[in-house]
Protein backbone atom coordinates (compact mmCIF):
# COMPACT_ATOMS: atom_id res chain seq x y z
CA UNK A 1 0.00 0.00 0.00
CA UNK A 2 1.06 3.39 -0.71
CA UNK A 3 1.39 5.89 1.77
CA UNK A 4 -0.84 9.09 1.38
CA UNK A 5 2.67 11.48 1.06
CA UNK A 6 6.21 10.31 -0.38
CA UNK A 7 7.68 12.56 2.56
CA UNK A 8 6.58 12.00 5.87
CA UNK A 9 3.75 9.91 8.39
CA UNK A 10 2.40 12.20 11.16
CA UNK A 11 0.91 9.72 14.01
CA UNK A 12 -1.09 9.98 16.71
CA UNK A 13 -0.75 7.83 19.90
CA UNK A 14 -4.42 8.12 21.03
CA UNK A 15 -4.04 6.62 23.90
CA UNK A 16 -1.83 9.34 25.37
CA UNK A 17 -2.94 12.59 23.95
CA UNK A 18 -4.99 14.36 26.06
CA UNK A 19 -7.83 15.58 24.24
CA UNK A 20 -9.15 18.40 22.67
CA UNK A 21 -10.89 19.43 25.45
CA UNK A 22 -8.33 19.39 28.00
CA UNK A 23 -5.50 20.41 24.74
CA UNK A 24 -6.23 20.53 21.29
CA UNK A 25 -2.61 22.33 20.59
CA UNK A 26 -1.88 20.75 17.58
CA UNK A 27 -4.99 21.14 16.33
CA UNK A 28 -4.42 25.64 17.06
CA UNK A 29 -0.63 25.60 15.67
CA UNK A 30 -0.45 23.67 12.90
CA UNK A 31 0.04 26.16 10.02
CA UNK A 32 -1.10 23.69 6.98
CA UNK A 33 -4.29 22.17 8.90
CA UNK A 34 -2.73 18.63 8.82
CA UNK A 35 -4.57 17.94 11.79
CA UNK A 36 -8.89 18.37 12.24
CA UNK A 37 -11.04 17.60 15.62
CA UNK A 38 -12.40 14.56 15.42
CA UNK A 39 -14.43 13.90 18.02
CA UNK A 40 -12.68 14.92 21.45
CA UNK A 41 -9.37 13.91 19.93
CA UNK A 42 -7.06 15.03 16.65
CA UNK A 43 -7.02 13.43 13.00
CA UNK A 44 -4.40 13.47 10.77
CA UNK A 45 -5.70 14.89 7.54
CA UNK A 46 -3.54 13.00 5.09
CA UNK A 47 -4.33 14.91 2.01
CA UNK A 48 -2.50 17.63 3.81
CA UNK A 49 0.41 15.66 4.76
CA UNK A 50 2.96 16.78 2.24
CA UNK A 51 2.29 20.36 2.96
CA UNK A 52 4.07 19.84 6.73
CA UNK A 53 7.23 22.36 6.90
CA UNK A 54 8.51 20.43 9.74
CA UNK A 55 8.22 23.66 12.18
CA UNK A 56 7.65 20.75 14.84
CA UNK A 57 5.08 23.41 16.73
CA UNK A 58 2.53 20.70 16.65
CA UNK A 59 5.64 18.84 18.71
CA UNK A 60 6.16 21.01 21.13
CA UNK A 61 2.01 21.78 21.76
CA UNK A 62 2.23 18.47 22.97
CA UNK A 63 2.76 17.91 26.31
CA UNK A 64 1.68 13.65 26.66
CA UNK A 65 4.38 13.70 23.42
CA UNK A 66 1.53 11.91 21.37
CA UNK A 67 2.73 13.19 17.85
CA UNK A 68 5.29 11.36 15.81
CA UNK A 69 6.66 12.68 12.70
CA UNK A 70 8.12 10.20 10.51
CA UNK A 71 10.15 11.12 7.46
CA UNK A 72 10.50 8.68 4.93
CA UNK A 73 13.18 10.46 2.71
CA UNK A 74 15.17 9.54 5.27
CA UNK A 75 17.31 6.12 6.20
S1 LIG B 1 5.61 20.01 11.96
FE1 LIG B 1 4.49 21.97 11.70
S2 LIG B 1 3.55 21.83 9.68
FE2 LIG B 1 4.15 19.75 10.26
S3 LIG B 1 2.35 18.81 11.23
FE3 LIG B 1 3.58 19.75 12.87
S4 LIG B 1 2.78 21.84 13.15
FE4 LIG B 1 2.03 21.06 11.16
S1 LIG C 1 -1.18 18.41 21.09
FE1 LIG C 1 -0.96 16.25 21.71
S2 LIG C 1 -2.21 16.03 23.56
FE2 LIG C 1 -2.82 17.94 22.56
S3 LIG C 1 -4.60 17.36 21.30
FE3 LIG C 1 -2.76 17.24 19.99
S4 LIG C 1 -2.06 15.08 20.14
FE4 LIG C 1 -3.50 15.45 21.83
Amino acid sequence: MSSPSEFIVVEVDMAACAGLARCGGCVRVCPVSIFQKSGDKPAVVEKNLDECILCERCLQSCGPEAITIRKLYEA
